[in-house]
């Protein structure tokens, strides 16, 4: 099953990811297993590993797979983590982190997307995720703290739940601006502050409240 599509896979590692600065080995063979193809549309399925983001319905996109790699890189997972995901989309991203953490708790606010991540995830044989369909915002205080939180949405400004979802030391990373005009930033919880890193302009569909 995921032999298919394996040398565009092995093409996409190389040229878009490599070439970019992804150097972090255990992002480069998750990403070079992680099926794309069967996280979009059947019709879209021999674009999957193309340089760019594609349509999964309402209005949604899968990220470009640089973006993917660029922000699960600035987590610098070593496999011990808890990871909050915002944004679960299909659920490329979601299968991508859960082969570098201990588990993955990710949020979906569009049923329909929730729905088709379930069953993608299910599909690709993904155990340590845990789904949930309503407002990212608000985190998921069940589970908190988390080692990570990664955000698939941009937004303004970084949601209070977050911050005190996160553990000490904990890193945040997610696209910051207005609509169109995004940059990466992680941000690391110390002593009560955030300290803030500046990475990629990008552009990312907008993080929706409630
Ligand atoms: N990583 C995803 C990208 C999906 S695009 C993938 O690989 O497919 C970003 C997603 O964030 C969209 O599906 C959108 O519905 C979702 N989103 C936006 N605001 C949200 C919120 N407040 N809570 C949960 N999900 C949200």
């Amino acid at each position: 099953m995921s032999l298919a599509f394996e040398r565009p896979r092995r093409r996409m590692v190389a040229e878009q990811l490599v070439t970019r600065g992804i150097t972090d080995s255990r992002v480069l063979d998750a990403m070079s297993t992680v099926p794309r193809h069967m996280f979009v549309d059947v019709a879209l399925a021999s674009h999957a590993y193309q340089d760019s983001s594609l349509p999964i319905g309402e209005g949604q996109t899968i990220s470009q797979p640089y973006m993917v790699g660029k922000m699960t890189q600035l987590l610098a997972l070593k496999g011990h983590e808890r990871v909050l995901e915002i944004g679960t989309g299909c659920g490329y991203q979601t299968a991508v982190l859960s082969r570098l953490c201990r588990r993955v708790y990710s949020i979906e606010r569009i049923p329909s997307l929730h729905e088709r991540a379930r069953h993608n995830l299910r599909a690709a044989r993904h155990a340590n995720v845990m789904l949930k369909c309503g407002d990212g915002t608000e985190g998921w205080d069940e589970y908190a703290p988390f080692d990570a939180i990664l955000v698939a949405a941009g937004g303004g400004k970084v949601p209070e739940a977050w911050l005190h979802q996160l553990c000490e030391g904990g890193v945040l990373v997610m696209p910051v601006g207005r609509q169109g005009e995004h940059v990466l930033v992680r941000f690391r919880k110390l002593g009560g502050t955030w300290s803030e890193e500046y990475f990629d302009a990008c552009t990312f569909v907008p993080l929706v409240h409630g």
